[in-house]
């Protein structure tokens, strides 16, 4: 019997799982660990502060994965890689043949003195890249009806980094609405050099914000939270002074995998960004936000990356050459209020451009512009998450970025 393990039942774990369970004969054992059974659809959470109810986002775990694979429900403590086992909190070993770790990038905001640790925690310093976090901002939102309002982005990497953006662009939304627009003050501010990382993206994006007035506060590396005087503040010296902060803390790997000597400065695990297949160790891939490849955290990267990976898989298991080559490909909505979206289309090598997706010409969906389609494209994938792509369906669109439909950046 040939064991697979596979460390996290989040969006890659659990794809994983059901993929190699078609993919893989019966003379292999799979095995899941999770150290809870709550899944949660985390781009549900951005809506959570505005409409959605919190309890929508999170569904049993164990109704996801394939009835082949056995689930043990208990914390990963260590991986022993040499000795092909992995420790869990109760001491108990599993042994392995080969090893996927998918458990995901953690938000941490101990790491920012005056965050966590701060008097306006959960008070008028909220985050909404947790379950616990959004549902909290969600009566903060509720009750803020003037003063200033920072979205705040601390560093990168971060979960789908086109988040905090979209949460200033429905805020804004938001107050428009109930008529108080012009009693918030609404800046965006940034580690990047502009709204987003890519130049033609980014001019667009930060068009946008000048177009609803949202102002931005670029190149700012937070030094900390002074509660106090209720001021974020920078390493230059800058302070911006707020009366509801809203954050996206730093992000890490899992501490496990720091623990097993498997990460990098930030806790991620090297691997050929192509495969997935880690650096040292041969038996071991990683896939999601686990990972450190240069491209955007986000389950539109585990969903691609995992459907290459199932050749790749079978074909190291059997000592041949790896048949697939990912290339960094991200498809992200970015919801701008109003009812409207933009998509976002890009992999290691081509940045977000215009055109239209999926179909040339005809989309529907429009790149980095805003329009209705996209919006409900974004609503529409809830259901696509839960029906479709966790349960290993593939969908009609390539794996790989497709150039069709695209405008090049000289023309833009
Ligand atoms: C606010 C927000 C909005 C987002 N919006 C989008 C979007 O619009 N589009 C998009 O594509 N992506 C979006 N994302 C990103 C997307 O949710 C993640 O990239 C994706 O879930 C990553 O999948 P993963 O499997 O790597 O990690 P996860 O889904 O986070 O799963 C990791 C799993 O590992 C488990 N685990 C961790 N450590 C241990 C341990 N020690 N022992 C046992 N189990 C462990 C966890 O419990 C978890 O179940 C968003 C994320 C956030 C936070």
């Amino acid at each position: 019997m040939n064991r697979l393990l596979i460390l996290g039942a989040g969006t890659a774990g659990t794809m994983a799982a059901n993929h190699l369970a078609k993919a893989l004969d019966h003379d292999w054992s799979i095995t899941v660990v999770d150290r809870d059974v709550d899944h949660h659809y985390q781009p549900g959470y951005l809506f959570v502060p505005f409409w959605m109810d919190p309890d929508r986002v999170v569904k049993d775990r164990r109704d996801f994965l394939p009835g082949r694979a056995t689930f043990r429900q208990e914390a990963v403590r260590l991986v022993h890689p040499g000795r092909r086992q992995v420790e869990l909190e109760s001491g108990d070993l599993l042994d392995y043949d080969w090893l996927v770790i998918a458990s995901g990038a953690v938000p941490r905001p101990d790491l920012v003195p005056g965050m966590a640790d701060g008097s306006l925690w959960r008070e008028a310093v909220h985050e909404f890249y947790t379950h616990e976090g959004a549902t909290a901002l969600r009566a903060a939102l509720a009750r803020f009806d003037s003063g200033r309002l920072l979205v705040h982005v601390s560093e990168m990497p971060i979960k789908c980094p086109v988040a905090p953006l979209e949460f200033a662009f429905l805020a804004e939304d938001h107050y428009r609405r109930r008529r108080i627009r012009h009693q918030v003050d609404i800046t965006y501010v940034t580690p990047l050099d502009g709204a987003f990382t890519k130049p033609v993206a980014s001019a667009e994006l930060g068009g946008l914000l000048e177009d609803r007035s949202i102002r931005l506060a670029a190149d700012f590396a937070v030094e900390r939270i002074d509660d106090e005087r209720r001021r974020l503040v920078a390493y230059d010296g800058r302070e911006l002074p707020f009366d509801l902060l809203v954050t996206v803390p730093p992000h890490t790997g899992q501490q496990f995998v720091v623990d097993s000597g498997l990460g990098d400065d930030a806790g991620f695990v090297p691997v050929d960004k192509h495969t997935l297949r880690s650096r040292e160790h041969e038996r071991i891939f990683v896939l999601g936000d686990a990972s450190d490849i240069p491209t955007s955290k986000a389950g539109s990267v585990a969903h691609f990356a995992t459907e290459l990976f199932v050749d790749n898989f079978l074909a190291a298991v059997e000592g041949r050459p790896l048949p697939n080559s990912f290339d960094g490909h991200a498809n992200c909505f970015v919801e701008s209020g109003r009812g409207q979206a933009l998509l976002l289309d890009f992999n290691y090598d081509t940045q977000p451009l215009k055109g239209a997706f999926p179909v040339p010409i005809a989309g529907p969906m429009r790149l980095l512009t805003p329009s209705r389609a996209n919006h409900l494209g974004k609503l529409a994938f809830e259901q696509l998450y839960w029906k479709v792509l966790l349960p290993g369906h593939r969908l009609p669109v390539t794996a790989h970025l497709s150039m069709a439909g695209k405008k090049p950046a000289e023309e833009h």
